[in-house]
């Protein structure tokens, strides 16, 4: 038995014969081998069933009694539904003419009667295979027609602009509308140019290698290519080349994706790593790597680079009292006047905070450094006007140099560091150069801050009080309290060096709060042991007034030590209180609804707006000691101490000297009417138990003389001082 191949297993085979019984063996074996057969009897009949049922092949015989072959084939032709069935004449004929009719006719092919079954099943196999072929080619044509179709669609409305070149030559044959809206040039623009020849594409070097590339690889892609559009504004592209095979022919397509955007918000994500937020000034990462550069070259050229750190005197108290936002703009300010008054090639960079740092490239010597120093604190000199707000501002400057003080960055911004510090400690607005010996006052300060993290704890902290004498009457009027820390190793540390490290860590809030009461408890004590009642005046830092809830922690203290208001007086130190802003004003006021008196803290040093005096609530002014050093020697400070005391006396304040160390001194203020003086000539700051004898005493019986206590400051030997009380 023949097998059929599957793919013709079961097909319909339609066999047209006047006398199907001489057919007979052809049906069985066609039967026999898989074929489904049918029969007609004649032409007519035949084409009738040929509609019905459809079959795959018809084998039709040419003479037949009505209708012959032939005709039956034309009509078979005509037929939509048959007309693609392939039809095998079977004639018994060997004519020519025969065989040229049955092609005419639409026939596929002729089997001469008789006919060998073999011959027949091979011939018919063949037709039905090639009809399967033609099928499926043509449901093939029919796909590659839609996908055509969706591939244009694809083309024209895709995001990605494509372009498609000659794989052979690169010309451009085509490009969709996303090329066109994206580099504003028109389609004509590119067709039939090469990519390499046609702007924007000619601008890019690399243009006509990757053409060659994408010849041999069949792909490329390339992260970033930089094209100007037509109206010249700048578009960055991906761009991708893939090549393929369409009808026999290569062609190379190639996609360009916008990412303007993406390369932007990279640009951006850059420049926010490199850069400060606020100035937009390098930051200490692209700082340290322009160092770098810079230390290089200076290497080559034997030169030196000079860092200067700037840090802003006082910034922290304006943050604090009018608030981030004038911070902020004030920051914007000075860099902006920083760069101003650099060279271009001067590196200017924000660490954070209020620090800056100014790199130096090329300088000889340290005097090089300084003028640019000289210039950098001159240009902070002007007050800056921000929001209505006048602000006078200062700047200390430390200096490191290469290869003087440090081989890197590192230690160069570590050395300027320090020098700054140095700087700082010295008189604010001041600069100073790195030395050796500075490291050791940065371990010291290292050390106490350190240290201060446990000295309430540890109770290390005390107060010590400081009489203030009438001038009128020469006896106590009152005290102030002045904060001592006695470090177990160090011995007691000036509160110079340390309550700015305790402002810095943020501990002066709490510590000052234990200040005020332990003043309040003693001013009790005091009253309770039947000493005369006096002023207990206490310091009050800018952190404390802004941050720290003031007037609710004086109303506790109040209640806790059961001290009558009217004893308690703050001292607000004039740094403190930039400006009359409502802030400032009403917590004074609310202090004074508590009952406490004011003092006007350093007065003469800070801001030199003298308006707020008169909105101020105080009852004090304190001229700061710093004028009483020229008194009575220079007329400039005789000057200003005598227009503060005449001012006072307009606004109805009292006033008081503070750091009264002679007898002329305290001669020049009996006679401008000074109420009240404080300083060493009549006594330091004592524990409370020898204060409170002074106290008892009514008047100080003693005068110290100046240049004994000249280095005393607030040490031990006040002991020693005390011992001699005569
Ligand atoms: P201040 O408030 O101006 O305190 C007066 C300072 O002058 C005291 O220094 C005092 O010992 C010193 N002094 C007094 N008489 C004379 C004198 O005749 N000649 C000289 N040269 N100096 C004199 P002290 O105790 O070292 O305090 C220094 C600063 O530390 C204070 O200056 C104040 O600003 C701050 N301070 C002290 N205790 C506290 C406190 O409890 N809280 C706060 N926030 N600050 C405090
Ligand atoms: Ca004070
Ligand atoms: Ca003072």
């Amino acid at each position: 038995m023949n097998r059929l191949s599957s793919h013709l297993h079961g097909r319909t085979i339609l066999i047209v014969d006047d006398i199907p019984a001489n057919l007979a063996v052809a049906v069985d074996y066609l039967e026999d081998s898989g074929f489904n057969v049918m029969v007609a009897q004649d032409g007519e009949e035949g084409v009738e069933r040929a509609q019905l049922v459809r079959p795959d092949l018809i084998l039709l015989d040419v003479m037949m009694p009505g209708i012959d072959g032939f005709e039956t084939c034309r009509r078979l032709k005509k037929i939509e539904s048959t007309r693609d069935i392939p039809v095998i004449f079977m004639t018994a004929l060997a004519d020519t003419k025969d065989k040229v009719a049955a092609f005419a006719a639409g026939g596929v092919d002729y089997v001469t009667k008789p006919f060998q079954v073999e011959e027949l099943l091979a011939r018919i196999t063949t037709h039905l295979t090639l009809r399967a072929a033609q099928k499926q080619l043509v449901t093939q044509n029919a796909q590659l027609h839609t996908s055509e179709v969706r591939y244009r669609r694809l083309f024209e409305t895709a995001k990605d602009g494509i372009l498609l070149l000659d794989f052979e030559t690169g010309r451009i044959t085509d490009v969709n509308a996303s090329v066109v809206d994206m580099l504003g040039y028109s389609r004509n623009h590119f067709l039939n140019q090469t990519l390499w020849e046609v702007a924007p594409f000619k601008d890019i070097p690399a243009c006509r290698i990757t053409f060659n590339e994408l010849k041999t690889r069949e792909h490329v892609s390339l992260e970033h290519w930089p094209l100007a559009a037509h109206d010249h504004s700048l578009v960055d592209v991906e761009f991708i080349g893939n090549v393929y095979n369409v009808d026999g022919a290569r062609v190379a397509q190639c996609n360009i994706r916008d990412i303007t955007s993406r390369i932007q918000d990279q640009a951006r994500i850059r420049y926010m790593a490199l850069h400060d937020t606020l100035t937009g000034l390098p930051n200490r990462i692209l700082l340290q790597d322009r160092l770098s550069q810079a230390i290089t070259l200076a290497c080559r050229n034997k030169e030196r680079v000079a860092v200067l750190m700037l840090d802003l005197d006082h910034f922290k108290h304006i943050n604090d009292s009018l608030g981030h936002h004038i911070g902020d703009s004030l920051l914007e300010a000075v860099s902006m006047r920083l760069r101003a008054c650099l060279r271009d090639s001067d590196i200017v960079a924000r660490l954070g905070g209020d620090e800056f740092v100014i790199a130096l490239p090329e300088v000889a010597t340290n005097q090089d450094s300084e003028e640019v120093v000289q210039k950098v604190l001159t240009s902070l000199l002007d007050p800056f006007e921000i929001d209505g707000h006048k602000l006078q501002i200062s700047g200390s400057i430390g200096i490191a140099q290469y290869p003087l003080d440090g081989e890197n960055p590192g230690v160069l911004l570590r050395a300027a560091d320090t020098a700054m510090y140095a700087a700082k400690a010295k008189v604010r607005g001041s600069y100073k150069f790195f030395t050796p010996e500075l490291n050791l006052a940065t371990q010291r300060r290292l050390m106490l801050v350190n240290d201060l993290h446990h000295a309430s704890a540890r109770g290390e902290f005390l107060l010590y009080y400081q009489p203030q004498i009438s001038t009128k009457t020469s006896v106590i009027t009152g005290v102030e309290a002045l904060l001592r820390w006695k470090h177990p190793h160090l011995g007691f540390i000036s509160p110079i060096e340390f309550i700015p490290l305790l402002e810095e860590l943020g501990l002066i809030i709490e510590v000052g709060r234990w200040v005020l009461k332990t003043a309040c408890l003693q001013s009790v004590a005091w009253k309770n042991e039947g000493l005369p009642q006096v002023r207990m005046a206490a310091n009050v830092s800018a952190q404390q007034f802004y941050r720290g809830d003031l007037a609710r922690t004086v109303e506790e203290v109040l209640r806790e030590s059961q001290i009558d208001p009217k004893w308690l007086e703050l001292e607000l130190t004039e740094t403190l209180t930039l400006d009359d802003s409502d802030t400032t004003i009403n917590i004074m006021l609310k202090l004074k609804q508590l009952g406490v008196s004011l003092s006007l803290d350093d007065f003469g040093t800070g801001w030199s707006s003298l308006s707020y005096l008169r909105r101020f609530p105080l009852d004090r002014i304190k001229i700061d000691r710093s004028f009483m050093r020229d008194i009575p020697s220079q007329p400039a400070a005789e000057a200003v101490v005598t227009s503060i005391i005449d001012l006072a006396r307009n606004l109805g304040l009292t006033c008081i000297a503070e750091g009264v160390e002679t007898t002329e001194q305290l001669d020049y203020l009996e006679i401008k009417k000074c109420a009240e003086i404080q300083g060493f000539l009549y006594s330091p700051a004592l524990p409370a138990s020898d204060c409170g004898e002074l106290i008892r005493l009514g008047k100080p019986a003693f005068i110290i003389v100046p240049d004994v206590i000249a280095d005393v400051g607030s040490g031990d030997n006040l002991l020693r001082i005390n011992g001699s009380i005569s």
